[in-house]
């Protein structure tokens, strides 16, 4: 009896925290409602779904990509779904000025912004290192750099609402990647960047979230044609993957896996079994 109390007690305390933490942290679409929002990258993928979640839960929505063909189909649908509003700016972020310049269009046609979610991402090849610095420069530009200018433009406006940044990343900013040398270098660029400055914001008491996302293999056109037939998995929905990102962005987590068993799970290896780590990666690959 006595070893039994000392197992249920402690169990039933782990039961009533798991209850109470979840119970505190529930997201409810209202909390989206009438946020001013940025996406970048939405003219497709996880951007366009991440904007059409954020449309049904009415918000103002601010798309941004290079293609402006797409970015006014993703608006009008925005409009049908319930959005607050939506509208568009459509430009290269390989210019940090037009960065910038989305971040003060926000500015003047929504009076200020709740939420960044930085999403874009530049093309890159799949294969090994090739040796081309000048990729790897462009890439750091569009992936990394324009993160940082943006999010410098918009920290002013961030801090008055109490607002939030999200900061999409990957498996490959977490862990050695093959094939993806330069993206994941972007990737990992961003992982400094922002845990950071998380670090100087807690300091400073700033109360602007960020959340970065580590994600898996997600069923975007891009990724499926570039790794569907080298890697074993199958991807994950992209529909559910933009929702779990605004639930994390909502709830201001620090960092979200989705999904979590090949995310969050494997990394638990990093620290301990870096060399199973990599070798998992690696079996990943036909
Ligand atoms: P995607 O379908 O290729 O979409 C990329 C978006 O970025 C598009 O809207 C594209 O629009 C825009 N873009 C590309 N180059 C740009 C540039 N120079 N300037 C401005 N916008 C540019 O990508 P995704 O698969 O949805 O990925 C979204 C995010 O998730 C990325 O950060 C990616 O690293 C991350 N992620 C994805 C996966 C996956 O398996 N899909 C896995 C891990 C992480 P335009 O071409 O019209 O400019």
């Amino acid at each position: 009896m006595g070893r039994l109390q000392k197992i249920l007690i402690p169990f039933l305390g782990l039961v009533l925290a798991f209850w109470f933490y979840s119970a505190r942290d529930t997201f409810k679409p209202e909390m989206l409602r009438g946020k001013r929002v940025i996406v970048t990258g939405a003219s497709t993928g996880i951007g366009e779904q991440i904007a059409y979640h954020l449309a049904r839960m009415g918000s103002h929505v601010l798309v941004t990509a290079r293609t402006e063909a797409k970015l006014q189909n993703v608006v009008r649908r925005c409009l049908e779904l319930g959005a607050a509003s939506a509208r568009f700016v459509s430009g290269t972020m390989e210019d940090m000025a037009f960065a910038q310049h989305v971040v003060r269009e926000a500015q003047t046609s929504l009076g200020g912004l709740d939420m960044l979610i930085l999403n874009h991402v530049g093309a890159s090849y799949f294969g090994f290192f090739d040796g081309d610095v000048e990729h790897v420069r462009k890439l750091l530009e569009i992936n990394f750099l324009s993160y940082v200018a943006m999010t410098t433009s918009a920290l002013p406006m961030l801090k008055e609402s109490e607002g939030s940044i999200v900061v999409v990343s990957s498996m490959a900013g977490k862990v050695g990647f093959p094939f993806t040398v330069p993206y994941s270098a972007t990737k990992f660029a961003l992982d400094g960047f922002f845990s950071s400055l998380r670090q100087e914001f807690t300091i400073q008491s700033i109360n602007v979230s960020i959340t970065l996302c580590i994600l898996g293999f997600i069923d975007t056109e891009r990724a499926v044609r570039a790794a569907a037939e080298v890697l074993r998995e199958r991807p994950a929905p992209r529909d559910e993957c933009a929702l779990e990102i605004l639930k994390g962005a909502a709830l201001r987590r620090r960092e979200l896996y989705y999904q979590y068993s090949s995310t969050r799970l494997p990394l638990l290896l990093r620290d301990c079994a870096s060399e199973l780590l990599d070798y998992l990666v690696r079996s990943r690959y036909r």
